[in-house]
């Protein structure tokens, strides 16, 4: 037995070591890590500028508290972190990781409101299915009910509207029709609520493994801004997983050219380097709360400087080695090798995602999308079976009818096409076995 625990019983090897995009457990069995662990290593395993970087810190100080000290490593990740996000959106705040981004970012509109004299204003409307993280402030917004349910007593939950789920819908509208039909959603469930008490709506741009990569038609993101604009609510993005380059842009905002008014980050943020998050914000708001006598909202960790060392690192690798751009052009050819599996494989019933954060759903049937049967418990049996051959992929069975077995391929961005063939050899080799353990 170990004194350690986690989530559930799962016994996994020792981790040895790490190298770009491969694991190492103490057996010297090598790994790819598809999922970047849960989306999280960016740059790969033990980059050495980054590896370099976080000693020369630590040589340095390990820890200053932000009462006593500034320190050089936060004051230079705040600013590159501000050059990189839409124009306006320049405040930030560090944090640990990213319930703790998305804490912050509710707290900040909350104060926010009331420095505007909107003290009816409280309610955050979320989409459902969605992952905002597991503290008690995020799990209210998160639309996972396995992980929400348990602890209502204990929350105030929030309001939730669909996530635009267009993959399973089957009527006659266009793409932008439907975009606009779940925007709409939202005006429905503002006015349902009252305009006066909503304080603002979080999304993920493209949703995590709550969806499986799910991106909306082009017409949804910017009809949602227009909707916080027409109610004066704040529009809070979720880029814990999306950031630092994942969807093949630095923010997956950029891809419809959205200014959201709040941003929360982490993961990618510092690559799995050091535990760290960011929430960013415009400057008004941020102006408007230290006015009013300070944010009421803050963790000892804030601003550790050897985290931000790594953070730091982290960026300018996305930078120096065009990460962002790699994400992208991998992202094509992995996506449409994933698509290339849907010939060969009729229980693939759908591809998606944008740049290295791709998902693939298996159903029973690719016109109605039935998902599969939940006793083949396929969400878990071909992690195994890909894990067994030395390929880490992620995967989640969201129940409640709305999507079933679905399973993240997000490696590193600096994967290479000859690494993308030799990941879906082994994907393929898996998907082989659990058609035949499966009877498919
Ligand atoms: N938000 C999103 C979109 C996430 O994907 C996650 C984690 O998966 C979180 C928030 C919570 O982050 P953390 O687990 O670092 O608290």
């Amino acid at each position: 037995m170990s004194n350690l625990f986690y989530q559930s019983r799962q016994p996994r090897p020792f981790l040895d070591r790490g190298e770009g995009i491969y694991l190492f457990d103490v057996d010297g069995k090598r790994y790819i890590d598809g999922s970047s662990g849960a989306m999280v290593s960016n740059v790969g395993h033990s980059n050495p500028r980054v590896l370099a970087a976080m000693r020369a810190q630590m040589d340095k100080a390990t820890f200053g508290y932000r009462l006593h000290f500034r320190t050089e490593a936060s004051e230079a990740l705040a600013a590159k972190t501000a050059a990189l996000m839409p124009e306006g959106i320049d405040r930030v705040f560090f944090v640990s990781g990213g319930s703790e981004a998305v804490e912050s970012a509710i707290k900040l509109a909350r104060q926010y409101a009331l420095t505007q004299g909107q003290d009816s204003r409280w309610k955050v409307i979320s989409r459902f299915p969605s992952y905002h993280g597991c503290t008690l402030g995020a799990l209210a917004l998160t639309g996972y009910d396995p992980l929400a349910r348990p602890f209502d007593p204990m929350m105030r939950d929030m309001p939730k509207i669909a996530a635009p789920t267009t993959y399973l819908d089957r009527d006659n509208l266009s793409e932008e029709e439907r975009g606009l039909k779940y925007a709409e959603l939202l005006r429905d469930e503002i006015t349902a609520q009252g305009p006066d008490t909503v304080l603002a709506f979080i999304m993920e741009p493209v949703g995590g493994a709550s969806t499986g990569a799910l991106v909306a038609p082009e017409s949804y993101y910017g009809r949602i801004r227009e909707i916080c604009d027409e109610f004066g609510i704040l529009l809070i993005y979720d880029e814990v997983m999306t950031g630092a380059g994942r969807t093949g842009k630095f923010l997956a905002a950029e891809h419809w050219g959205i200014t959201p008014d709040i941003i929360a980050l982490s993961k990618g943020f510092a690559a799995g380097y050091a535990p760290l998050g960011a929430m960013v914000a415009r400057n008004d708001i941020v102006e408007a709360v230290l006015d009013s006598g300070g944010f009421l909202h803050g963790f000892t960790y804030a601003g550790n400087p050897l985290a931000c060392a790594a953070g730091l690192a982290v960026i300018d690798e996305i930078e120096r080695a065009d990460l962002t751009g790699n994400a992208a052009r991998m992202g094509e050819v992995l996506k449409a090798r994933l698509e290339g599996l849907m010939a060969r494989y009729a229980f693939i019933g759908d591809v998606r995602g944008k740049g290295l954060l791709l998902a693939f759903e298996m159903v029973s049937d690719r016109d109605t999308m039935e998902p599969l049967p939940t006793a083949l418990n396929a969400h878990s049996r071909l992690v195994e079976l890909a894990y067994e051959r030395g390929l880490i992929i992620y995967s989640r069975r969201t129940r409640g009818g709305i999507t079933g077995d679905h399973f993240m391929i997000a490696p590193p961005l600096i994967i290479t096409e000859a690494q993308v063939d030799e990941m879906m050899a082994i994907l393929e080799d898996a998907l082989d076995a659990f058609a035949l353990d499966a009877g498919l």
